[in-house]
């Protein structure tokens, strides 16, 4: 169904009449940290297999309440999304392509036998959440309200098959400088004992059970001494990591990073690649072994290695460890000058030639 044919949704708004005050979230936006401050407002749209969208409200922030049989507790049927909205110099609150967010929660809810929000739908929800908590986005240096959309299985039944009730919710969280003290590099943890996703499985989803998966092999990781995970497919194929996506830079001025069903599609991945593209580089995407890696280090073909995502933005690879053996990485200067032009459109800082901000 082509979104123009939708009549836009029509919200019925409950004000939080114990909202916090002007001064305690001024409070709060001075040192947000990630994901521990929740606005005053939350969206939700329900969903069933007889009425489609319905009920949506924009309502105080607080619990839900679910009956202790309802599908996502015991089958795990839900998606999320992850997304920043940031407040400009001239006081506009813009998020970065969330078209994209909406459409790869629509190709998730596919893999997981949910119901399709209409696009339109998606942005009519932030927009919602916006207009009674964009007080909340911060503006300070390296801040945003991290806006997280996600839908469950909420009908009471045990019977394993896709369920006739779902929920869709919106909520944000004040976020500040991901990284204190600069951009570290990283050090990762080869995880050769665990994988992510299978080929077929749910890999390329952003649901839940892929981060409960990727949770025992990352607290080995913190044991190694090691801040994230690198994952491999079955071929031993380079993945990425638990959440964010991984690049290589290649002395001849290549951009390779892996192509695979199983991994998730990165926004922040492709907006470098079309950076890269538009700065002449050449972007290459397939298979990359772990073989290639470690020999294109150790020749000096590969001439730096990085991570992104919407969270950590560009985060340069410092090292990798893996039970036989810990190599260095190259430290170059493209990932900190991509992840600068990157930032700078975001938050109004250049100009945005691409209509990425909305
Ligand atoms: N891979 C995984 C597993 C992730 O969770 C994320 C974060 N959404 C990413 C990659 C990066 O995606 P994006 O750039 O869209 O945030």
């Amino acid at each position: 169904e082509p979104d123009a044919a939708l009549a836009p949704l029509e919200f019925a708004v409950t004000k939080n009449l114990a909202a916090k005050s002007p001064a305690v979230r001024e409070e709060i936006l001075r040192d947000p940290g990630f994901g521990t401050h929740f606005t005053d407002h939350m969206v939700d749209v329900c969903w069933s297999a007889r009425g489609g969208w319905h009920r949506p409200r924009v309502q105080p922030y607080g619990p839900i309440s679910l009956d202790p049989a309802a599908a996502v507790l015991h089958y795990g049927q839900e998606i999320f999304e992850g997304i920043k909205a940031y407040r400009h110099a001239d006081g506009g609150i813009y998020t970065f392509r969330p078209e994209q967010n909406a459409l790869r929660l629509q190709r998730s809810a596919r893999r997981l036998a949910l119901p399709e929000l209409p696009t339109s739908y998606f942005l009519q929800s932030l927009h919602e959440l916006i207009a009674v908590d964009g007080g909340w986005v911060p503006s300070g240096e390296d801040q945003s309200l991290y806006l997280r959309p996600f839908m469950f299985a909420k009908e009471a039944f045990l019977g394993v098959r896709p369920a006739n009730k779902v929920a869709y919710y919106l909520i944000a969280s004040p976020a500040g400088s991901y990284f204190t003290g600069g951009v570290k590099p990283v050090k990762i943890w080869l995880s050769e004992t665990y994988q992510r996703a299978a080929k077929g499985g749910t890999g390329a989803a952003k649901t839940g059970g892929n981060y409960a998966a990727s949770l025992l092999p990352q607290a080995e990781a913190y044991e190694q001494g090691c801040d994230q995970v690198v994952f491999l497919d079955s071929d031993g194929n380079i993945e990425e990591l638990g959440g964010m996506n991984i690049l290589f830079v290649k002395k001849d001025g290549t951009l390779l990073t892996p192509s695979s069903d199983s991994i998730l599609d990165g926004i922040t991945r492709n907006s470098i690649l079309e950076l890269a593209r538009d700065r002449g580089l050449t972007v290459e995407q397939r298979a990359v072994s772990l073989a290639e890696w470690r020999e294109g280090v150790a020749s000096g073909d590969i001439t730096e290695v990085f991570a992104c995502g919407t969270a950590a933005v560009i985060t340069p690879i410092g090292a990798l460890k893996a039970a036989g053996f810990e190599d260095e990485q190259p430290i170059g200067e493209l990932a900190l000058s991509l992840r600068e032009e990157l930032t700078d459109i975001q938050t109004g800082r250049r100009e945005d030639t691409r209509g990425w901000l909305h």
